[in-house]
Formats: structure tokens, C-alpha cells, sequence
């Protein structure tokens, strides 16, 4: 994605991004506005920009900066978002000295700072020195919703930008260019009001709920040895999913191992589908365990899925487990 195609900011945000490359203006700017409205992408899109090594139009997207900046393993990129409900002074000074340090290979250091406003009066004022004295080196993206918990004096040293929703149509366009089919875009933009960021959720949100549905129907049709290829091709094609799927089973493990215990399971609405369930909490948690060791030792997927539900089979027939639990 260019920023030309960040619908409803091209232009503006073309100037800004000219000025900021031509060393004018600004040190820091704060992106404002609403959940998912794109200022997170945006702040990806100008540390891209800016770091970029392939050709013009940057960011190019494919050279190495641009592909690292993505992958959030930049060395010139640091990012800071509230580990727990605020950001404090301590890892503001931890930014402070990165920053000190000679970038790696970009030239410049760019700091994000996510949930800004969660910042406490004495971090803002540690960062508010170093926005004071800026050296030249370091580009800041503050990034807020609401602007209201920053200091004056933080808020009068960056260039604001307001981000707002996109109407429902600009957001489907930006959700197709995701490479979400056109109808379905329509449909996820209009019930996210605009928002590309809370559409995207809910796509997430869908897709996860359909393939959590896969992974129950599945384990619950291992029986015998001769169900085992049939459980197995309800997930065989999800290429990609397999640390959702493996992580789906973990929780369903766990819970299974809760109300054979007698306990509160987290998955409190399917109690009852986890009391009925054949498959031994224990043993499926052990699976789990197994079957990222061999995924990481790349097997490919099939196999390690296979795999899993034969042992698992095999577990139930040794008939201790099961007997443990129809009593
Ligand atoms: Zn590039």
C-alpha cells in the first residue's frame, strides 16, 4: 500500500511526507483520532518511507527495509505500546538511550509510540526533553485516540494529523485492496461504520469463529482408527492457520482437563459440549505439545496433524483415560 492509495489522506499526507523527507518541519507528529482509522498503518507506511532503499515511489515494499519495517524487525524502529494500562518514565529513558545510539543502516532512528496518551505525567515529561532537543536523527509518531491525555507541552511540540473514519464506501475500497472480495468488503465496512481497522477485526474475528468451528467438528469425529483421515481433512487445507489451530486445541485441552476435574472451564459456554467430549484433555494437550515441535522441525502439516490423532486414538484405546472419565 502506497500513501497515495490511503483513501481520504493522499494528498495531505503526501505533503507531509515530502517535508518530512526534505528534513523541513517536523520531529514529531501525533496521529489522532478514532480505533482504526489508520494511524497505525500510517506511521508504518512513513517509517517505511523513510527507510526505504529501493526505488522512488517510496516505500517500494519490496527491498529489504521495507520488508523489515513490516515484519516489525527493523533495527532503526522501536515501537512502545502500554505493556500493561500505562507507559512509564522507565521505558521512556530505555527509548531515550536507543535513540542515542548510532542508527544501524537507515540513517535515522523513527520511534512509534502507540496509546500515547497512556504515557504517565513523568514519562511525557522524560520524552518532552528529547522532543525539546531533538538531534535530527529521530523521526516520533505519537499515536492516540485521545489527545486529552497529553500534556500541552507534548501535544504543541508534534504536528498533529486527524484521522477520522472513512465513509463506508472509501473503507470497502481500502478492504479490497486488502484483498478482501468486493462483497464481502461491503459487508464488513458497513458493519464496522467506516472503521478499516475494526473491519478487519471482524474479518479476523469470522474467520477465526469458522475455523474454531472446524477444530471442535473435527476432534469430535476422531473415533477409531479409520476416522482419523476424515477428522484430519477438515483442517488438512489451512495452511497458514496450523498456530490457530494448535492453539484452538490447547484451550479446548485445558478446558476438557477442567470439567474432567470437576472445574470452571474458560470456555464457560460449551460446558456442555466439553463434558461430552471422548478425547482426553491431557492426552490432546500433549498432542498439541508434540505437534509444534514437529511443525517447527518443519513436518509438513498434514502429517503432524495425522500424526497427533493417531496417538491420540491410541491413547483413548489403552482405555485407562477413557474409563477415567465415563465413570
Ligand atoms: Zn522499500
Amino acid at each position: 500500500m502506497n500513501i497515495s492509495e490511503f483513501t481520504g489522506y493522499g494528498d495531505k499526507m503526501e505533503l507531509l511526507m515530502r517535508s518530512v523527507q526534505a528534513g523541513r518541519i517536523v520531529h514529531a507528529l501525533l496521529f489522532a483520532g478514532p480505533r482504526g482509522s489508520g494511524k497505525r498503518t500510517m506511521a508504518k507506511l512513513f517509517a517505511r518511507a523513510m527507510l526505504c532503499t529501493g526505488r522512488e515511489p517510496r516505500p517500494c515494499g519490496v527491498c529489504p527495509a521495507c520488508k523489515r519495517v513490516l515484519a516489525g524487525s527493523h533495527p532503526d524502529v522501536r515501537t512502545l505500546r502500554p505493556e500493561k494500562k500505562t507507559i512509564g518514565v522507565d521505558e521512556i529513558r530505555d527509548l531515550i538511550d536507543y535513540l542515542a545510539l548510532k542508527p544501524y543502516e537507515g540513517g535515522r532512528h523513527i520511534a512509534i509510540i502507540e496509546q500515547a496518551d497512556k504515557m504517565t505525567p513523568p514519562a511525557q515529561n522524560a520524552l518532552l526533553k528529547t522532543l525539546e532537543n531533538p538531534d535530527g536523527a529521530a523521526m516520533f509518531f505519537l499515536i492516540a485516540e485521545d489527545t486529552g491525555g497529553l500534556l500541552p507541552t507534548i501535544r504543541s511540540r508534534c504536528q498533529t494529523v486527524r484521522f477520522r473514519d472513512l465513509s463506508v464506501e472509501d473503507c470497502a475500497g481500502v478492504l479490497v485492496r486488502r484483498g478482501i472480495a468486493p462483497e464481502r468488503a461491503a459487508a464488513l465496512a458497513g458493519m464496522a461504520q467506516g472503521s478499516v481497522g475494526r473491519a478487519l477485526e471482524l474479518d479476523a474475528d469470522e474467520r477465526f469463529a469458522a475455523l474454531r468451528g472446524r477444530v471442535l467438528q473435527s476432534l469430535e469425529a476422531l473415533g477409531d482408527a479409520a476416522s482419523v483421515s476424515r477428522a484430519a481433512a477438515l483442517l488438512e487445507d489451512d495452511k497458514g492457520a496450523e498456530g490457530d489451530i494448535l492453539d484452538i486445541m490447547e484451550l479446548w485441552a485445558r478446558d476438557r482437563m477442567a470439567v474432567q476435574a470437576g472445574a470452571q472451564p474458560y470456555q464457560a459456554g460449551d460446558r456442555d459440549r466439553l463434558g461430552r467430549g471422548r478425547i482426553d484433555g491431557r492426552a490432546l494437550l500433549k498432542g498439541v505439545v508434540e505437534a509444534r515441535k514437529r511443525l517447527a522441525s518443519n513436518v509438513a502439516w498434514p502429517g503432524v496433524l495425522e500424526n497427533m490423532y493417531f496417538d491420540l486414538i491410541n491413547t483413548e484405546n489403552s482405555g485407562r483415560t477413557t474409563l477415567s472419565w465415563q465413570r
